[in-house]
């Protein structure tokens, strides 16, 4: 199978869903930049971040369409002619997974497979790329990597493995070109306030500025691969490009817990943790995810993917944009 060169890809067409979140924007951009024409899936007719995303990226073209409406999926795909689809939609946010299972299974689960029916339907030489969770892996020991055994401890981590599962399938079933980058957590100022690392980078900057006084948080001693958004975004577009369809771990390989993140962002602002940290039973889960570390040799070595920021630089990025922006 011939993947798309540098020469072709001024013809190509890019459909990304889940365009809103923190990665769809970063993705629009890159491929945009790369000379693609893209367009962007939004749900609802008047999408509260369809301005801010226009105005990111000017080139981008917003499309009406929903992973759990069959036949708007099949309406998108007749209207834009996309070579490449990233499945970035779903709901990501794990706490909230627990609240809303079935929503969570709607959307993150069967939305992929309504979206590889929409495909093998409209046009099985599509290419998808479908963003995998680390969260897949659960309570399998680190490092992970794509043969790593998957063990889900969340509604979250259920839905995205069986979405994961799904592609694969259909790549198996059909011979689609429908492969997976299974992305450890990745962050940025783009990046929702609910994820620990920017409640943590937002709640020290309000702390600081006088307008909070603690910071209340659950459990400090699960571990996490944090990458840049933007580098895995990159990986993305390297898997689309790729000759063949396949399963690529996108992390960094360093693993940190959640305490000393608090830890790191309380001494770059000089201020002493245990006098505003406050630890909240209320905000532990049902039950949490440990430990994740990837190891990303495989894109390295078929993608020549590599990240270009780790945990140090990350936090100082996060931590000196949320204060900026009070200050
Ligand atoms: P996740 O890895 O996709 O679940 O990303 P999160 O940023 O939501 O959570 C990372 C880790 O931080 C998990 O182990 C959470 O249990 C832990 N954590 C501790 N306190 C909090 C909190 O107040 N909010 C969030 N989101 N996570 C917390």
């Amino acid at each position: 199978m011939g993947g798309p060169g540098p020469d072709t890809v001024r013809d190509m067409r890019a459909l990304i869903t889940g365009i809103a979140g923190q990665d769809g924007s970063y993705l629009a951009g890159q491929l945009a930049m790369a000379g693609y024409e893209v367009y962007g899936m939004l749900r609802g007719q008047r999408h509260p971040k369809a301005e801010w995303l226009q105005e990111l990226v000017p080139e981008l073209h917003l499309v009406q369409g929903d992973l759990l409406d069959q036949s708007s999926l099949i309406n998108v795909l007749k209207e834009t002619e996309p070579q490449v689809i990233f499945n970035l939609g779903a709901l990501t946010y794990v706490g909230m997974s627990w609240q809303q299972p079935a929503l969570m299974t709607e959307v993150t689960g069967l939305g992929v497979l309504r979206l590889l029916e929409a495909i093998r339907m409209i046009n099985p030489d599509i290419r998808l790329v479908h963003a995998s969770s680390s969260e897949q892996f659960g309570s399998s020991a680190p490092p992970q990597d794509e043969t790593t055994r998957f063990w889900p401890r969340s509604p979250y981590g259920v839905a995205k493995l069986m979405a994961h599962h799904t592609v694969v399938n259909y790549r198996e079933s059909y011979g689609m070109f429908a492969s997976t980058a299974i992305m450890f957590n990745h962050t940025s100022p783009r990046r929702g306030l609910e994820f620990v690392e920017r409640k943590i980078t937002n709640t020290v900057a309000w702390i600081h500025a006088g307008r909070h006084t603690q910071l209340r948080l659950g459990n400090l001693d699960s571990y996490r691969d944090w990458g840049w958004a933007p580098d895995y975004v990159k990986g993305l577009r390297l898997i689309a490009e790729h000759s063949d369809p396949d399963d690529f771990v996108l992390a960094t390989g360093e693993m940190h817990s959640v305490r000393e993140l608090v830890q790191k962002v309380f001494d770059w602002h000089k201020l002493p943790v245990e006098q505003f940290l406050v630890h909240d039973p209320a905000l532990e889960r049902p039950a949490d995810v440990e430990a994740l570390c990837g190891n990303y040799g495989k894109a390295e070595r078929l993608l020549g993917w590599q990240p270009t920021l780790r945990f140090e630089q990350i936090v100082e990025e996060l931590t000196v944009h949320d204060w900026q922006v009070l200050a």
